[in-house]
């Protein structure tokens, strides 16, 4: 059984969590490990809510340990620097995203792809090296091994910029590892959600033709004029999904709700490929015989390694690239899990951690 961090950790740290599977969130009183040699210790100023937390307050896919403070979208600015730092000094201005911990000797983090480790620690709801449980980002500072703090660019907005270290990496990896991201490629963006959202923004700066495909109409102007799609697909509507058959070289799909995917095979040209990047509670409903037509491949991927994630942000910085939030205070943050369940948001909540997190 993992230690609490208040048996070995001496650093008092303030935040809100859940106690329970009803998910409700509230003040709660912890504490931080000592800055280490290698540790970054910074204020958290933003943290973004991604659909992960509100999954894991609820214990929907089990294995939550309560109290539980989620965030793995943090931004803030550091006051503290181990012995051994070489990337950070005090001030500036850092992200951590979902991932505080790895083994740092196999294959996967040999190849800069930390996020496939088998012993990556999550940012929250997971056990640290020294077993104590970690805490995420819905509190007044963290305290994180350097490897896996990321620098935020001087010119990004720090509120609009936290989504990306979870959001932004989830699509921009498979992008570029799919090769999709480029000019003369045709991707799909499946949902218009948080990631949907930002999937559409790194596409279209990495040059590929970006059709949005949505259940809902009435986000096509939004998509559109807004994101700046080049194309707007109704998934409801069978002549216009008929039109688009064949039309595709990659779609991503974002959709956590139960759906078929015998549709989006359709729409993609030989050799296309249909990229899962959010997971479905149920297995998903994947016929055979279109992936045998047209050499097609379902794949999968998951945020990204922490240098891609660095490059990420290095990106989106030049390009101008930020999530579409709506930011908040701390005590909105259960309001906000009712709306996000009910897809209720244009994108993404941000919580103003530093100035409406009030200590007990
Ligand atoms: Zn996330
Ligand atoms: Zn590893």
């Amino acid at each position: 059984m993992a230690k609490s961090a208040e048996e070995v950790h001496p650093v008092k740290s303030f935040g809100w969590a859940a106690r329970d599977d009803s998910g409700i969130l509230s003040p709660f009183t912890f504490s931080r490990r000592a800055t280490g040699a290698e540790d970054v210790r910074f204020k958290v100023l933003y943290c973004g809510i991604c659909h992960t937390d509100l999954h894991q307050l609820k214990n929907e896919w089990g294995g939550s340990n309560y109290p539980l403070v989620p965030g793995h979208e943090i931004v803030g600015v550091v006051t503290e620097v181990g012995s051994k730092v070489q990337k950070f000094k005090i001030g500036d201005k850092v992200g951590v995203g979902c991932m505080v911990g790895a083994c740092h000797s196999c294959d996967n983090c040999a190849n800069d792809l930390e996020n496939h480790c088998p012993k990556a620690i999550p940012a929250y709801n997971g056990t640290y090296h020294d077993g104590t449980t970690t805490y995420g980002g819905y509190s007044d500072h963290m305290v994180t091994n350097e490897h896996f703090v990321i620098h935020i660019p001087e010119n990004m907005p720090l509120d609009a910029a936290a989504p990306l270290l979870c959001a932004g990496i989830t699509t921009y990896s498979p992008l570029k590892y799919y090769e999709l991201g480029k000019p003369g490629m045709h991707v799909g963006v499946v949902g218009l959600g948080g990631l949907g959202h930002v999937g559409v923004k790194f596409a279209k700066a990495l040059g590929a033709k970006v059709t949005v495909i949505s259940t809902s109409p009435n986000k096509k102007k939004e998509a559109i004029e807004h994101l700046g799609a080049d194309s707007f697909l109704v998934s409801q509507d069978p002549d216009q999904m008929q039109a688009a058959m064949g039309t595709m070289d990659g779609i991503l799909d974002t959709v956590f709700a139960d759906h078929s995917l015998l549709p989006l095979l359709g729409l993609l040209k030989s050799h296309g490929k249909l990229i899962m990047l959010a997971a479905p509670n149920k297995p998903l409903d994947l016929p055979a015989f279109p992936l045998l037509m047209g050499r097609k491949l379902v794949g999968g991927s998951t945020i990204g390694g922490l240098k891609e994630t660095q490059e990420m942000i290095d990106f989106a910085a030049k390009h101008n690239i930020t999530a579409d939030i709506e930011v908040i205070s701390m005590d909105y943050v259960n309001t906000a899990m009712e709306r996000l369940e009910k897809v209720d948001v244009k994108y993404r909540f941000v919580i103003d951690v530093a100035n409406t997190l009030k200590a007990a």
